[in-house]
């Protein structure tokens, strides 16, 4: 059987495969142990969300777990407003959309799919400057598509023993650095 993924594994996984290693090995022990204070507040400004308590609107559907049989992809979905069909991942400041980020989207976009929903947008909001980031469906943007489903192929036939982060920039904007033995030798 495939190896179930997490929106937020895939996320760790393209920003390092050791740190998807890190948050397995860590994701039960308090995060404070060893959040930095930017992460910490990025929790925080999903703690609504997870806690559903943003808006009692019916349409408005937060913090809904999914699941998509074909990717085997799992976890929760920011918001969704089912009435502009519009997926809306929210984050405390974004300044780069990064590739793990629209990856997770493209995982709740298709578990929704698959459930029975209509999605016609994909957004990201930056809470702190109130700004959205369109961003285009999978099927409107090939090229990301193909990205998207390579990595989940990569993620699957992965060898952690082969692997050594090159980049220090990395390593110094990783929550798992003081943790982490590829750290020094970045
Ligand atoms: S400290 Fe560097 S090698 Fe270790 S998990 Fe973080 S980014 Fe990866």
């Amino acid at each position: 059987m495939e190896q179930v993924i997490t929106f937020a594994e895939l996320d760790d996984f393209v920003f390092c495969p050791l740190s998807l290693f890190y948050h397995s090995m860590y994701k039960d022990r308090a995060k404070w142990n060893y959040q930095t204070t930017d992460q910490t507040a990025g929790t925080s400004a999903h703690k609504s969300v997870d806690e559903q308590k943003l808006t009692t609107r019916k349409n408005i559907i937060q913090s809904l777990t999914v699941y998509s049989e074909k990717y085997h992809l799992m976890g929760k979905i920011d918001t969704f407003d089912s009435r502009e069909y519009h997926l809306i991942e929210r984050k405390r400041k974004i300044k780069t959309i990064y590739d793990g980020y629209v990856f997770q989207v493209y995982g709740q976009y298709f578990a929704l799919i698959e459930m029975g929903y209509i999605v016609e947008k994909i957004s990201f909001y930056s809470i702190s400057d109130h700004k959205f980031y369109p961003v285009k469906l999978p099927h409107e943007d090939p090229d990301m598509l193909k990205k998207f489903e390579r990595t989940l192929e990569h993620i699957r036939n992965f060898s952690f023993l082969d692997f050594k982060q090159g980049n220090i920039n990395k390593c110094n904007n990783c929550i798992y650095s003081p943790l982490c033995s590829q750290e020094e030798s970045c």
